[in-house]
């Protein structure tokens, strides 16, 4: 299959990345194939040859690929990691998308690699199946994601808990340049690496910053731009990362790294599934709080070059991290509004926003089909059945308020209820009906996989192939932990 790689990354100094193999697998096996993903590369849309697949799971190198490990830092659960790097990630190289955009192509758990320390460097199955189809799912939803091209089961175990059948994933990224990248070279006080690192990711990502005299500075507040954007974007769908340590925040703004990810089913801000995550840090309210602080990690790494800038680098970057509560909440509220079907703007709407989520919260509804339940009221009908909204004081008050809002704003209630649809998911990869798809396809079956991953590619279709994947967990069904 003919991927025409290039190596941007790989011409960084070196030691920016080790050179690696992957260790070959006993029987690489095709799981999952990305048609949509593939013709974006300009790859065929067919599924790829026997020699490509075992190639993608390790087993004998593509043509031109150049494998290496990349080499990070990070603040993991705010304690500062001097070294993580890709313990299991094999950068093969760079394509250039149908769109001209470079993408990078990854190996995910391909065997050890320098960075492995006492890890195995493989994945399971579980995980790399549920990376590809929230990543699927996200992408649908309109949100920035890296993307999963193929999923290869190895044919071997793995050990985590107990014995698992191993897979690797290929991950399509913007780039993998993580805020643990700069401080990989920020804590060796490597200036000129962190000067040459700034540069590619602003040649790659923010070309429009070339050559400004202040593109240092300028770049801490695009990364914070697209980082706002895009949690705000998860908060709208209900999406929990779980593990937002700065080596899984991505200065592309893309959705990097799902591990014990989830989505909400009711909606509780202090929400956290991972089993990782004793103590909040990273719940479903403190997303946004987190990120400002991973931002402020990337702003110290970025001082030394901003030093060199016009701006007094210390108050200019202290700045930009003090209106990030700012520009998170425009990003949020601008998405609350289109939830909302409002395309007006009033000064009341921040507290009506907020005011529906707390009648939510109230009595544990569910978030995503309280949205949708909101649709069917715009639209002049009474929502019912799943889409049912709770019947309090408080939502009746809630409603009252909406309805005399929407009669100052502009569109007519099909036209409003339409547009809501195309905003509010009414199918997300439920954590209890991912968990089973994952659970079906380690013993071999792939059929509730697939089936869940052709809903979710279609969020907001509710159509009746759509509505088993709409119902929210039974009790017994609810899944409370996840695991990286
Ligand atoms: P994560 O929690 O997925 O962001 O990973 C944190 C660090 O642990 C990264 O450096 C990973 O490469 C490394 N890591 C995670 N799982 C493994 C594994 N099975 N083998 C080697 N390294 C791993
Ligand atoms: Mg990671
Ligand atoms: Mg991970």
């Amino acid at each position: 299959m003919p991927f025409e790689f290039e190596h941007r990354y790989a011409a960084l100094p070196a030691t920016f990345w080790r050179e690696v193999s992957p260790t070959p697998v006993k029987a690489p096996r095709l799981l999952a194939w990305n048609a949509a993903l593939a013709a974006d590369l300009g790859l065929p849309a067919t599924p790829p040859d026997a020699a490509t697949v075992a190639a993608l799971a390790g087993n004998g190198a593509l043509p031109g690929a150049r494998p290496i490990a990349m080499a990070y830092a990070g603040h993991q659960f705010g304690h500062f990691v001097p070294q993580l790097g890709d313990g299991r990630a094999i950068l093969l190289g760079e394509v250039i998308d149908r769109r001209g955009a470079r993408r990078d192509v990854q190996l995910k758990g391909p065997g050890p690699t320098p960075f492995s320390r006492n890890g195995d460097g493989r994945a399971a199955i579980g995980p790399v199946l549920r990376e590809f189809l929230v990543s699927e799912a996200m992408h649908a939803m309109g949100v920035p994601t890296t993307r999963a091209l193929a999923a290869v089961a190895t044919g071997e175990h793995v050990m985590r808990d107990g014995v698992l059948p191993g897979a690797v994933l290929t991950r399509v990224a913007a780039s993998h340049v993580r805020i643990g990248t700069f401080q990989y070279f920020a804590a060796r006080e490597d200036v000129a690496a962190l000067r040459a690192l700034s540069e590619h990711v602003i040649a790659r990502h923010y070309p429009e910053l070339t050559g400004r005299a202040d593109r240092h500075l300028a770049l801490l507040e695009a990364i914070a731009e697209r980082q706002a954007a895009l949690v705000a974007a998860w908060m709208h769908v209900g999406f929990v990362h779980g593990v937002m340590n700065t080596d899984n925040t991505a200065v592309s703004g893309e959705t990097l790294d799902y591990g014990p990810c989830a989505f909400l089913d009711e909606y509780h801000p202090g929400k956290t599934f991972s089993s990782i995550d004793r103590h909040g840090r990273y719940a479903f309210g403190n997303q946004a709080p987190v990120l400002r602080w991973n931002l402020a990690r990337l702003a110290e790494c970025l001082l030394p070059l901003i030093a060199d800038e016009p701006a007094d680098a210390l108050p200019a970057a202290t700045a930009v991290i003090d209106a990030f509560p700012a520009r998170f909440e425009h990003h949020w509220l601008a998405g609350m509004r289109r939830k909302l079907g409002l395309v007006s703007e009033d000064t009341g709407d921040l507290a009506l926003a907020h005011d529906f989520l707390e009648a939510l919260q109230a009595v544990e509804a569910d978030y995503t089909l309280a949205f949708r339940g909101l649709c069917v009221a715009a639209a002049g009908d009474e929502p019912e059945g799943l889409l049912a909204l709770p019947k309090t004081p408080a939502m009746d008050a809630w409603r009252a308020r909406w309805n005399t809002r929407l009669a100052s704003d502009p569109p007519s209630p099909a036209d409003r209820a339409a547009a809501m649809r195309a905003v509010n998911p009414a199918v997300i990869p439920r954590n209890h009906q991912v968990h089973a798809a994952l659970q079906a396809a380690e013993q071999g079956d792939l059929a509730p996989f697939d089936a869940l991953l052709a809903a979710v590619r279609r969020p907001c279709d509710d159509g009746d192939p759509a509505q088993p994947f709409m119902v929210p967990p039974q009790p017994a069904q609810r899944v409370l932990q996840t695991f990286c």
